[in-house]
C-alpha cells in the first residue's frame, strides 16, 4: 500500500489540499479527513466496468462514440448540462454546443444565479476566502449553515487565526439559521450568540430587513438587533457570509439583494464585504469558461447561431422538457438528479454511477482529480486549482470523449459534402 498525503480536493469548491489517500491494487481511499464528502467521494475501486452501455448492454467506445454523433448530430433541440466537469471538460462541451447548436448549463446553477442576478442589478463588494482567514474579525453568517454545502469551510478558513488582524481573534454570529453540530464544535468559543429571534415563523428576507433597519438607526437601542446592527459597526473587518444555494423559500435573490445593500451601508463606515458562496462540480470554473468562450455566463444557448443568453429561457430544468436529445455530464460523483424528459439521454459519468431509469447511451468517465489531471476552480472564484491523477482505470476524461464526438462529426460533415449533400 503506498500513501499520498497534500491531495487536493475537486469536490465542494473549497479547494482542500490536506486529503491524504491510501492505494493499493484494489483502489484508493481517503484517511478520515472529517469531510463526509471527501471521506465517500475518493473511495473508488479498480474493479469497476469500463464498457459503455447503449440500452444497457454493452458496447465498445468506437461504437458508443458513432451512436452518440448520431443522436446528437440529428438533434433538432439538444441540451449540454450537469456540466460537472474540468474546465477542459466545460470548454470541449462548449465547442460541441457551438458545434450542434445546444444550450448549456451546470446542475448548481441555481445557487450562481441567485447570485448573478443580483450582481447584474447593483455590482456588489466581496471578498476571498483568503481574507476570511487573514483579516476577518467578525464573520455574519446568513442563511442555513453553508457547512451543509461546505464541510469545511469552518476548520479550514475561520478556525485558524487571523494572520492580519492583531492577534485580536475574530467571532462568528449566525442570523436566521442555527450552526451545525460539527460547527458548534469546530468553532468553540467564537461562536457569538445575535441575541435575535430567529424562530420558523421569521423569515431570512425579514431578518436582512431588520438588520438594514437597525443599521440605519431607526430602531430602539435596546433591540438585539440594533445589537447586531452596532457589532457590525465596531469590527475592523466584517464579512458576510452566505450560501444561497440552501435559501429556502420564493425569491431567494431579492435575501441576496438585501444582503449586498446591507454590506454596502456598513462599508461606509468600517471594513465590510460579502462573500457568497457557490461552488461544487467546479461550477464557478463551468462559468468563467462560459464567460471566456462567449462573453456571457452559463445558461447560454447556440440555436439561433451566435450564443444567446437568457438565464430563465436556458435554465437546465426548463430546457429538459422539450430537449430531445440531453448531453448529461455529471464527472465528480456518481449520482445525478432525476431527468424528466421525453428526450433521449446520453450520460457521461463514472462507472460506479447507477441510474434508473438507464440512459439510451451511457459513458463511463473518469473523475478529475481521480482518474486524470484536472483544474478546477475554487467557490470565490479567484483561485484555480490543478488537480493531478491518483489511478489509471482506463477511463478517458470528458474533454477526452467529447473531443472525439467533434471529430467525428467533422468527419461526418467532410463525407456528406464529398457526396454532394
Ligand atoms: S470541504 Fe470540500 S474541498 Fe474540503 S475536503 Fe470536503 S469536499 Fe473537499
Amino acid at each position: 500500500m503506498t500513501f499520498h498525503p497534500d491531495i487536493l480536493c475537486p469536490f465542494c469548491g473549497l479547494g482542500c489540499g490536506d486529503i491524504g489517500i491510501d492505494r493499493d491494487p484494489s483502489g484508493i481511499a481517503p484517511r478520515p479527513s472529517g469531510c463526509p464528502q471527501a471521506d465517500r467521494l475518493f473511495r473508488r475501486s479498480m474493479a469497476v466496468p469500463t464498457d459503455a452501455r447503449l440500452g444497457g448492454a454493452a458496447i465498445s467506445m468506437d461504437d458508443a462514440i458513432a451512436e452518440a454523433v448520431r443522436l446528437l448530430g440529428s438533434s433538432r433541440a439538444p441540451l449540454i448540462a450537469g456540466l460537472a466537469t474540468d474546465v477542459d471538460g466545460v470548454l470541449a462541451a462548449l465547442s460541441l454546443a457551438e458545434r450542434i447548436g445546444a444550450t448549456v448549463d451546470h446542475e448548481r446553477s441555481d445557487a450562481l444565479f441567485r447570485n448573478l442576478s443580483v450582481l447584474r442589478r447593483f455590482g456588489w463588494s466581496v471578498t476571498t476566502l483568503a481574507e476570511l482567514r487573514n483579516r476577518c474579525d467578525l464573520v455574519l453568517v446568513v442563511g442555513p449553515d453553508p457547512a451543509a454545502a461546505f464541510p469545511r469551510l469552518w476548520e479550514r478558513w475561520v478556525v485558524p487565526e487571523p494572520a492580519f488582524a492583531d492577534g485580536n481573534g475574530r467571532s462568528v454570529v449566525f442570523l436566521g439559521g442555527a450552526p451545525l453540530p460539527e460547527t458548534v464544535r469546530c468553532l468553540g468559543g467564537r461562536l457569538e450568540t445575535s441575541g435575535v429571534d430567529t424562530g420558523a415563523e421569521t423569515d431570512l428576507a425579514t431578518l436582512v430587513g431588520r438588520l438594514r433597519t437597525a443599521l440605519a438607526g431607526r430602531l430602539a437601542n435596546d433591540d438585539p438587533m440594533a445589537a447586531l446592527a452596532a457589532r457590525l459597526r465596531s469590527a475592523r473587518y466584517a464579512v458576510v457570509v452566505w450560501a444561497a444555494g440552501l435559501f429556502e423559500g420564493p425569491q431567494p435573490d431579492l435575501i441576496v439583494e438585501g444582503l449586498v445593500r446591507l454590506i454596502r451601508t456598513v462599508d461606509g463606515t468600517t471594513r465590510c464585504a460579502g462573500l457568497p458562496l457557490s461552488g461544487a462540480d467546479n461550477l464557478i470554473g463551468a462559468n468563467q469558461a462560459c464567460g471566456w468562450r462567449t462573453g456571457f455566463p452559463l445558461r447560454t444557448g447556440f440555436d439561433g447561431g451566435g450564443p444567446l443568453h437568457d438565464p430563465e429561457r436556458f435554465d437546465w430544468r426548463t430546457r429538459l422538457r422539450d430537449a430531445d436529445v440531453t448531453l448529461w455530464i455529471s464527472a465528480f460523483r456518481p449520482e445525478t438528479p432525476p431527468l424528466a424528459t421525453g428526450g433521449s439521454v446520453i450520460m457521461l459519468a463514472p462507472p460506479e454511477t447507477s441510474v434508473a431509469p438507464e440512459p439510451a447511451l451511457f459513458i463511463p468517465v473518469g473523475t478529475p482529480g481521480i482518474d486524470h489531471p484536472g483544474d478546477v476552480f475554487r467557490a470565490d472564484s479567484v483561485v484555480a486549482l490543478h488537480a493531478g491523477a491518483l489511478i489509471d482505470r482506463g477511463l478517458p476524461s470528458v474533454a477526452g470523449v467529447i473531443d472525439r464526438m467533434l471529430a467525428a462529426l467533422g468527419q461526418n460533415a467532410r463525407t456528406r459534402e464529398a457526396a454532394g449533400c
